[in-house]
């Protein structure tokens, strides 16, 4: 695992945060293994092993904050449900910060964050 790359130091910090928020609610998960991957056709990947493995997209480092923690809460989640059923989206619902704030924003605003989210989660379906 490279830990010196530019995509490193940029995500790493945003996933400890992330694990942090996460964990506090699932004190009996591990943490789990933060890789950046060559992957060209999804955000981010979990590997359910112990300890789990999150791979990255380079790409992502270059993306906003709000989104880079989308991505990341979207792989812990699947440390509780491996599939992308309903009770998957009602706890990634409660921790990622483009559902939890959209009262907040304009519509367009909405419609870019809906965009992406749908983006994200059609890659990954
Ligand atoms: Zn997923």
């Amino acid at each position: 695992m490279k830990t010196s790359t530019k995509e490193y130091q940029i995500l790493s910090p945003v996933f400890e945060d992330c694990w942090k928020i996460f964990s506090a609610h699932f004190p009996h998960l591990q943490h789990p293994v933060m890789r950046i991957g060559r992957n060209k056709k999804t955000w981010g990947i979990c590997y359910g092993c112990t300890p789990a493995k999150i791979s990255l997209s380079k790409a992502l480092a270059k993306k906003p904050l709000e989104f880079q923690q989308h991505v990341i809460f979207h792989e812990l989640c699947h440390l509780i449900y491996p599939n992308h059923r309903r009770e998957f989206y009602d706890l990634l619902d409660c921790f990622d910060p483009t559902h939890q704030h959209q009262n907040e924003r304009t519509n367009s605003r909405i419609d870019k964050m809906e965009e992406m989210r749908r983006k994200v989660m059609g890659e990954m379906l």
